[in-house]
């Protein structure tokens, strides 16, 4: 369905009515969509990009990259709903990837993200914005394994026990027990390649002999982090690499960073007041790579874009012009090995043990109410992540996606359209099969139920 066909157009309203002719429209109104840049790019050269690079050829690329191109797209699955009272409004709604390397899909990520850390995060607790450097001399080697998960998760439990050795020194517990939020980001500010943590942190912990909550109180720990964090980074890798090229490298990296590697600790604290950690950690933690407004122009003929974004170091806003295929390389070098979880909660944030954690926390900083506020929290916020797509926009943009844009009234699920399948349900031709009594009837409420339900019910 790709162009507008008049003979088309009548011969469906002739059949199915004049709703169904309505819809036809709509859905060339959205097929004809303007796409994007950031699509547009992907649909001009991906293919190229793939011929160069063709360690980016796999099934697991390759379907990341064709669902972001496609999400939402009617032409690939949608959901109809139609105004029942007056029959003058309809919502098309197409199927979304769900993926974070989609620009839309991951902006849903990011705030869902939020709520959940929101709801993670202990009352009465301190916590810090901690950032782990990796030196550039390193990061090749996370570069040429980045297909893989497995030295990504030696770099996640490197940095918890970096986290647990600096805590005990810091505090003299030997059996401190603290919690932390980690990410790791794979590119800087400029998309291009370079490896670091950020790690929400609690600035102290429970002791596992006392029951206590032992609070960190050095508020200059920087000297021995950044010691700790050589260490430990550096035997990592000398695990994970024993040839004697990285042997020879990690000596002299040991000798050349006398004062250990680069860490960030924020001296804030990490605010806990709902939109000031929605901003502080959309800022930090789950910025978008690039987004289509920071596209300044792309000539397809001559192959290079221009975009700009917010240098770390001067504060400013910096220009960069590059051809297509190194941006679409730093684009997707972004996107994680398949099932890799990129946000990690450890320790006193640990998912396995959350109740039990809450408990000991709130005996620990001895205030039994919190325990009952953070588990409503917990609630809620557990609630918000299945949130359907029309409580979100509700939530989010303060409308109701499904109100009738004449009558005001809510309008209903009438068909269901999937790639494979076809379509799976359709309300008017149930109620052409309806025996009579239920045919006169003219409105009939059918339960609306959200995008993944039904994604679910249908593979179910
Ligand atoms: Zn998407
Ligand atoms: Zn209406």
């Amino acid at each position: 369905m790709k162009r507008f066909c008049p003979v088309s157009f009548l011969k469906i309203c002739l059949v199915h009515g004049p709703f169904q002719g309505r819809y036809y429209l709509l859905l060339m109104k959205v097929s004809e969509r303007k796409s994007n840049t950031f699509i547009e790019i992907f649909e001009d050269y991906w293919g190229s990009f793939k011929e160069k690079y063709p360690a980016y050829n796999t099934d697991h690329y390759n379907s990341v990259v064709s669902k972001a191109l496609s999400c939402g797209d009617p032409k690939e699955g949608y959901i109809r709903y139609h105004c029942m009272y007056c029959g003058k409004d309809e919502k098309v709604i197409g199927f979304t990837c769900k993926h974070a390397f989609c620009l839309r899909c991951g902006a849903i990520k990011a705030m869902d993200f939020v709520e959940e850390v929101k709801a993670k995060m202990y009352d009465g607790i301190k916590y810090k914005h901690l950032t782990l450097t990796i030196p550039e001399q390193l990061r090749q080697i996370f570069y040429k394994n980045r297909h893989s998960s497995k030295l990504f998760n030696r770099l996640y439990s490197a940095a918890w026990a970096f986290i647990n050795d600096v805590f005990k020194e810091l505090t003299g517990h030997s059996k401190l027990k603290p919690g932390c939020i980690m990410v790791i980001h794979v590119t800087g500010r400029k998309s291009n390649w370079n490896m670091h943590l950020h790690i929400i942190l609690t600035m102290g912990g429970i002791d596992g002999i006392s029951g206590k909550w032992i609070e960190v109180k050095n508020q200059k720990p920087y000297a021995l982090m950044r010691f700790r964090w050589k260490k430990h980074l550096l035997n990592m890798i000398k695990d994970f690499d024993s040839s004697v090229q990285m042997s020879f490298l990690l000596r002299k990296l040991w000798r050349k960073y006398n004062n250990g590697f680069i860490i960030h600790l924020d001296r804030r604290n990490v605010p806990k007041g709902a939109n000031n950690l929605m901003a502080y950690l959309a800022k930090y933690l789950f910025r978008p790579s690039i987004s289509v407004k920071r596209i300044l122009s792309y000539d397809k003929d001559k192959m290079e874009i221009e975009y700009e974004y917010a240098d770390h170091e001067t504060q400013k806003i910096q220009k960069e012009k590059i051809d297509v295929l190194t941006f679409i390389g730093r684009m997707v070098q972004q996107v994680m090995p398949k099932g890799f979880k990129r946000v990690r909660y450890l320790g006193l944030h640990g998912t396995a043990s959350v109740k039990k954690c809450k408990m000991l926390v709130v005996s620990a900083i001895r205030n039994p109410e919190r325990l009952e506020m953070n588990l409503q929290e917990a609630m809620l916020v557990k609630r918000a992540c299945n949130l359907s797509f029309r409580e979100k926009i509700m939530k989010w943009k303060k409308r109701d996606p499904l109100k009738c844009k004449e009558c005001g009234r809510e309008m209903e699920l009438v068909e269901v359209w999937i790639k494979e399948k076809g379509k799976v349900f359709d309300y008017f031709d149930e109620l052409r099969r309806a025996p009579p009594e239920i045919q006169l009837i003219p409105s009939r409420k059918v339960k609306v139920e959200s995008e993944p339900m039904v994604q679910q019910r249908l593979i179910a």
